[in-house]
């Protein structure tokens, strides 16, 4: 049964008409994600006759799914997952970062042909640079390998930190570290290393020593929302920039040690959410979104 609709209060025009832009969401499943709410509410705040849509799409639908963005002539879509990974082969080109981190989130159709993106990493970047940080000549310590953290790895290392220090688990996503670390090694001039985070002096040397630590793993998110992989406030320096990329809750545990440690920058995962959005936004409309507008309404 669809919702009853709210904020239009009387005839739309130049909307959803005859010449309306489509841009979709292929996932699954994939009917509690903001992503419609945040760029609708952008098209409508800018004029722009574009409309976004969800589609519950799995691995097996996936082909026809991407084949339906040419057919249809639709802008693009994003994507997630079960399809972030499996949707390369169906597509034409691929961004830089997204031939590194093997995954794409955004497609844009020119005329037929489908270029994937991904926009996680841009959405890290851009998120520090909102706060006056730049990603560039900083050294990162950073904690996950998975569908977050990998983007997040590649384009800080393509945007010029000198070094990045992973550390993660040995579960499933530990050869995926071993790729991230090989990849930014072959393509990059940033210096990379993988350590096991049972190393605990090592992890909390390398935190000591850092511009930046970034946790982008499950731990913090609800339902794990009173977990935190650093407990300890003395771990952290006053200068330093702690981020992590949940955002739900918005006040992780980590946040309250850092903050309890006297860190002046700390910062959860909506900014992030939000610049990944508005990059994906701006590969389709070539505008810029208005994030101000959107945190205010949806945050
Ligand atoms: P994922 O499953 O792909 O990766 C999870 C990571 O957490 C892996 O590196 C895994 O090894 C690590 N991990 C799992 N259990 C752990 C444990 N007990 N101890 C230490 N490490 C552990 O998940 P993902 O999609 O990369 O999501 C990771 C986080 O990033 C989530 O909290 C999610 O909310 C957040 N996220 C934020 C944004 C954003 O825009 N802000 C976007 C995507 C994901």
């Amino acid at each position: 049964m669809a919702n009853k609709i709210t904020g239009i209060n009387g005839p739309i025009t130049g909307w959803l008409d005859g010449h309306t832009y489509l841009i979709g969401l292929m996932a699954y499943p994939i009917r509690h994600s903001m992503s419609p709410t945040m760029h609708n509410n952008a098209f409508a705040k800018l004029g722009l006759n574009y409309t976004y849509l969800c589609f519950e799409i799995g691995n097996d639908k996936l082909e026809k799914a991407v084949d339906a963005i040419r057919t249809l002539d639709m802008r693009g879509s994003n994507v997630s997952m079960p399809n972030k990974k499996e949707v390369i082969k169906y597509l034409d080109k691929l961004s830089p970062a997204s031939e590194m981190c093997d995954a794409v989130n955004t497609i844009v159709n020119d005329n037929g042909v489908l270029t994937g993106y991904t926009t996680d990493g841009i959405g890290f970047v851009q998120a520090l640079k909102d706060e006056g940080i730049s990603i560039k000549g900083k050294v990162m310590t950073m904690t996950g390998a998975g569908g977050a953290a990998t983007p997040i790895a590649v384009q800080s290392a393509l945007d010029g930190a000198k070094e990045i220090r992973i550390f993660n688990i040995k579960d499933d996503k530990w050869a995926q570290a071993e790729k991230n670390v090989r990849t930014i090694q072959e393509k990059t001039d940033c210096k990379v290393s993988l350590t096991e985070l049972s190393d605990q002096d090592a992890f909390k040397n390398s935190i000591a020593e850092s511009d930046i630590y970034c946790d982008a793993t499950s731990i913090g998110m609800k339902p794990l929302e009173d977990k935190t992989l650093v407990s300890d406030p003395s771990w952290f320096h006053k200068d330093m920039v702690v981020f992590d990329t949940v955002y739900s809750p918005r006040t992780t545990k980590l946040m309250k040690v850092a903050q309890e440690a006297g860190v002046e920058h700390v910062y959860d995962g909506i900014g992030m959410m939000i610049d990944q959005g508005a990059a994906s936004f701006k590969l389709w409309t070539g505008k810029d979104m208005p994030t101000d507008y959107i945190r205010e309404i949806m945050f």
